[in-house]
């Protein structure tokens, strides 16, 4: 089982499947429960950016440099779209992407929830691992700025933020909206409950890992559950390798290193607290210090699978857990 956001996941579930040998090695299945934070509609379309991601790219289907959408892809509907100037010109969606949106949204509104439509496109792409949304409810993350026009604060999708504003204006704070009357998706507890290691991915540890452990329940049953939790530092040598963690921390008070993310993520063992962890990877040239956790310094840097599959295998042993 893994928690995930999107590309830093994706790349991460990459080396998962790697490191235990799938998908020729039947005995082990992997779950990815992955973010639903920065999903929004735009354009009558539901937009679900980890899960696209992750479903592309263990499908094969992902764009290698862009790290989202679809590869060899063009961009007509969009052009289009600006040309009746219909709002948001911000949000790039390739034509190729506009299928996947296309029969998303036709079941959605056909009643069918997120996880089902999930499967259903998964059925085409085949990433050899489940990808369950954290929730089929709407919980979506919004980000509290500054609007100097109005000398107040207003709330804006976090995609409008990331992708319009590029993570500037600073956050005031992070919040997961609908998060109080959302549910686990079907099949979450159950698979959190049945793991044998739970993963939490270098993916952001506020808007992604974060954003999943907003949907309720969902902390819990890591905290209560059989598996020992794992997780994987993002932020190697006091930086986010890529995006803009660093702002998503600094906005919870949380510092840009290693050793505070982890202390953030807390030891799972501590009777006090909400605390999810194990084992925390971070990167050689690192040091941190989480009190009752496992701290292992191995090299975090995603270069390619086989690398990725090496750093899971860092995280399984710590787990006790065998790889392939
Ligand atoms: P997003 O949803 O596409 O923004 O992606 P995620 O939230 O899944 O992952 C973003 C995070 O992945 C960033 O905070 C990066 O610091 C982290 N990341 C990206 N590449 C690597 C890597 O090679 N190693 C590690 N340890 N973290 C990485
Ligand atoms: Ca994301």
């Amino acid at each position: 089982m893994a928690l995930v956001g999107g590309v830093g996941g994706a790349r991460f579930l990459l080396g998962v499947k790697a490191a235990l040998g799938l998908p020729g090695n039947t005995e082990h299945q992997v779950t990815a429960l992955v973010n639903v934070g920065d999903d929004v509609w735009l354009h009558g379309l539901r937009i679900c950016p980890d899960l696209d991601t992750c479903m592309y790219t263990l499908g094969g289907g992902i764009d290698p440099e862009r790290g989202w959408g679809r590869a060899d892809e063009t961009w007509r509907v969009g052009e289009e779209l600006k040309a009746y100037g219909a709002e948001p010109t911000w949000f790039g969606l390739g034509d190729r992407d506009v299928a996947t949106h296309l029969i998303r949204s036709r079941m959605l509104r056909a009643g069918y929830p997120l996880s089902a439509v999930t499967e259903a496109l998964c059925a085409r792409w085949q990433p050899g691992v489940r990808l369950l949304p954290a929730s089929d409810d709407r919980v979506e993350t919004h980000v509290v700025v500054d609007d100097p026009e109005n000398n107040a604060q207003r709330a804006i999708h976090f995609q409008e933020w990331w992708v319009r504003y590029r993570a500037d204006p600073k956050p005031h704070r992070f919040a997961s909206v609908g998060a109080e009357e959302a549910k686990p998706a079907p099949g979450v507890l159950k698979a959190l409950a049945e793991a044998d290691v739970v993963l939490l991915a270098p993916s952001n540890p506020v808007v992604s890992v974060g954003a999943i452990l907003a949907v309720p329940g969902i902390r819990a049953a890591i905290r209560t559950g059989g598996a020992p939790t794992i997780g994987v530092s993002p932020i190697v040598g006091d930086r986010p390798l890529r995006g803009m963690a660093d702002v998503c921390l600094a906005a919870i008070g949380v510092d840009t290193t290693a050793e505070a993310v982890g202390r953030h993520y807390g030891a799972r063992g501590a009777a006090a607290g909400d605390g999810l962890l194990d084992g925390w990877l971070i990167h050689e040239t690192d040091s941190a210090v989480v009190p009752g956790v496992a701290v292992r310094a191995v090299p975090l840097l995603m270069t390619d699978t086989e690398a990725t599959a090496k750093m899971v295998r860092h995280a399984l042993e710590i787990a006790g857990v065998a790889g392939a």
